[in-house]
C-alpha cells in the first residue's frame, strides 16, 4: 500500500506551524513550543487542534505573530547547523594533527606544548584574531592527541581484521619476529598476508614487549589478539606452532 505524504502549505502558518525535512520527508514544526509532528498531522485540522489545545493563549493571534516565531524558529535551525558544522571540522583537524604526531613519532605533548601555540600566533599574526579563535577550538591537549590515536589504532586493528575474516577462501599468514631492545626487552612483532579484494596484502598487525620470548609466552599472545580481533584462534595457534617447530 502506498502511503500518501503531504505537502506543506505555506498558508499553515496562521495556526502556528512551519515544516522541516526529517529524513527527507516534509513535517509540521510548531512555531511555539519546536514540536515536531508527523506528516500525517499535516491536515489544518490537526494542527489548528495542536494549537488550541496546547497552546490556547494564542489560539487568536495574527498571522504575523505566527510568521515571526517562524522566523525565529529557522534562525536557530541555521545556528546549529553551523555548529555541528564546526564541530565536525574541528575534530577532523584534531584527527589529523595526531595522526601526524604518531607517524612522526613525536611524543603527545607536542601538540599542547608547541603546535598549538605555534598555530594560534601564526593566525593572529596573518589573519586576525577571528581567525585564531576559530583555531584555539581545536584539542590538541595530551590526553585528548592519545585518545585520538587510540582509537585511529584500534579503527585500523578493526579493518585488517575484517579484511582477514574476509579473505579469499578464509587463508591468511602471519610471520613473527622478535630481537630484544638496549633495555634488554624483547619485542615481538607480527605480520600478516592475505589476499583482500583480488590483491595480495601485507600488514603489520601488532607488536608486544616482553620479558621473556618463550615458545608459550608468544602463543598465549597471539592466541589472545586473535581471540580478541580477528579469529578463531585455532589456526593462528597452529601457524605460531609450526614457526618454533621450524626453529
Ligand atoms: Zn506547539
Amino acid at each position: 500500500m502506498i502511503i500518501k505524504k503531504r505537502k506543506y502549505d505555506h498558508s499553515s502558518i496562521e495556526y502556528g506551524f512551519t515544516s522541516i525535512v526529517i529524513n527527507g520527508e516534509e513535517r509540521p514544526q510548531c512555531v511555539i513550543c519546536n514540536k515536531v509532528l508527523t506528516n500525517d498531522s499535516m491536515k489544518p485540522a490537526k494542527m489548528k487542534q495542536h494549537l488550541q489545545n496546547v497552546h490556547p493563549q494564542h489560539k487568536d493571534e495574527n498571522k504575523n505573530f505566527f510568521e515571526r516565531h517562524g522566523n525565529a524558529v529557522k534562525k536557530m535551525r541555521l545556528v546549529s547547523t553551523d555548529f555541528k558544522e564546526n564541530k565536525q571540522k574541528v575534530t577532523e583537524a584534531s584527527y589529523f594533527v595526531a595522526l601526524e604526531i604518531a607517524t612522526q613519532k613525536k611524543t603527545h605533548t607536542i601538540g599542547e606544548n608547541l603546535i598549538m601555540p605555534c598555530s594560534l600566533k601564526m593566525m593572529e599574526i596573518v589573519l586576525g584574531d577571528e581567525m585564531k579563535k576559530k583555531i584555539a577550538a581545536v584539542s590538541l591537549s595530551n590526553s585528548t592527541v592519545q585518545r585520538r590515536i587510540r582509537n585511529m589504532a584500534n579503527d585500523i586493528k578493526d579493518q585488517v581484521g575484517q579484511e582477514i575474516k574476509s579473505s579469499a577462501f578464509g587463508l591468511f599468514s602471519i610471520q613473527l619476529d622478535e630481537s630484544t631492545d638496549v633495555a634488554s626487552c624483547s619485542q615481538l612483532m607480527v605480520f600478516d598476508r592475505y589476499v583482500h579484494a583480488g590483491l595480495f596484502k601485507e600488514d603489520f598487525l601488532f607488536c608486544s614487549l616482553e620479558q621473556t620470548t618463550k615458545a608459550s609466552d608468544i602463543l598465549e599472545k597471539v592466541s589472545l589478539f586473535s581471540t580478541q580481533r580477528i579469529f578463531c584462534g585455532i589456526v593462528c595457534v597452529g601457524a605460531v606452532q609450526m614457526e618454533h617447530q621450524l626453529r
